[in-house]
């Protein structure tokens, strides 16, 4: 246990049980909140901070990768000496922070470097708030005055496959008491493990729900996405359609255009009709290569073509802006060259 694994009231329980009177819980908590570390906190007694040495969490940005178009992507080296990867993204309405939610993947998806060396580890919902408080730290903003407006668990690892840990995150992350990120501005990233889509359906929480759905046929999704063989396309829209039915929340797909692989006409047809009849959009991402695989990229403008492709055949849908490309911007890009070296 970390204590940013904690709520504010767990965290005063916490520090009550340790027999500190509840101002000492409010100062722990706002240093946390602060993204300070240990050292950096200077109203606490020597011997207590001591006392938190093995709580109070270690982590720390270990690099920073600033990309031409502003994107941040930063190497967050945990506790254990693990590292991993979030990304700060620049919008127009305000500050997008892209985290992970394990240590590598075991998804297997071919065209994704997060996955190449296998799950590590998950990590704890105080992990992946960390990501968070050190990135609003490094923009200045200080507890309840946060900058960060919008997270997405789209950065290495399954968060599903990580069900409880990401499901607490979410629940520190919207907390009046804690960030206070709306959870309308909170998006979920799957490759589509239907029973746990099921069971987030029924917290009705007011997330947004994005699958990566990548192909039209269960045959196609099988080459690319070992997920396939264990849950057909049909099965993933019936949960969306549920997911819908329980939380009213439009339901987003990631389709990462390979070329030669789904970028057809017919792709776009049966797309139309894998999606017909309810409300969603799909993002349209053109493929960022990963040297270890050997797919091949479709160009910005065949992405275009196949957007409006989509339009005309009344699919809702948009080419996603690639960022920080320069930098290795896509999923574990950057650890997968970390661990190279
Ligand atoms: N496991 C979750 C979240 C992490 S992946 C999921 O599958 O959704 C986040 C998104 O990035 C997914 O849509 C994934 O398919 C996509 N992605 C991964 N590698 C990519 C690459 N090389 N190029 C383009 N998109 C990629």
């Amino acid at each position: 246990m970390i204590l940013t694994d904690l709520s504010y009231f767990e965290l005063l329980d916490y520090v009550q049980k340790m027999g500190l009177p509840r101002f000492r819980g409010e100062q722990i908590f706002d240093a946390i909140y602060s993204g300070k570390n240990l050292e950096e906190i200077s109203n606490l007694p020597k011997g207590l901070k001591e006392q938190l040495l093995s709580i109070y969490p270690k982590y720390q940005i270990l690099y920073k990768f600033e990309s031409k178009d502003g994107t941040i992507k930063f190497l967050i080296k945990l506790d254990d000496d693990n590292a991993i990867e979030s990304v700060l993204m620049k919008y127009k309405y305000g500050y997008t922070v892209c985290i992970s939610t394990q240590v590598g993947c075991r998804m297997g998806c071919k065209f994704c470097a997060s996955t190449l060396g296998g799950l590590v580890r998950n990590l704890t919902a105080g992990e992946m708030l960390g990501q968070i408080l050190l990135i609003n730290k490094f923009l200045g903003g200080k507890g309840s005055d946060r900058k960060i407006t919008n997270v997405v668990l789209m950065g290495s690892g399954e968060p599903l496959d990580n069900y409880d840990n990401t499901i607490k995150f979410i629940e520190l992350l919207s907390s009046q008491r804690g960030l206070n990120i709306s959870q309308r501005n909170i998006s979920i990233s799957t490759c589509g493990l239907v029973d746990k889509i099921y069971q987030l359906a029924d917290l009705k929480l007011n997330i947004t729900l994005t699958i990566s759905l990548h192909a039209t046929s269960d045959e196609k999704r099988k080459s690319i996405m070992p997920i396939a063989n264990r849950y057909t396309i049909k099965e993933i829209i019936d949960a969306c359609k549920y997911y819908y039915k329980q939380t009213k929340r439009k339901i987003y797909f990631e389709y990462t255009l390979i070329a030669d692989v789904n970028d057809s006409g017919e792709d776009q047809k049966s797309l139309k009709n894998i999606l017909n009849g309810f409300l969603c959009h799909v993002n349209v991402i053109p493929l960022n290569t990963v040297k270890e695989r050997s797919l091949k990229k479709t160009t910005r403008l065949m992405a275009y073509q196949f957007v409006e492709g989509l339009k005309k055949l009344g699919v809702s849908a948009t080419v996603r802006r690639t960022m920080g490309e320069d930098i290795g911007g896509a999923c574990g890009q950057l650890r997968a060259n970390l661990l190279k070296l």
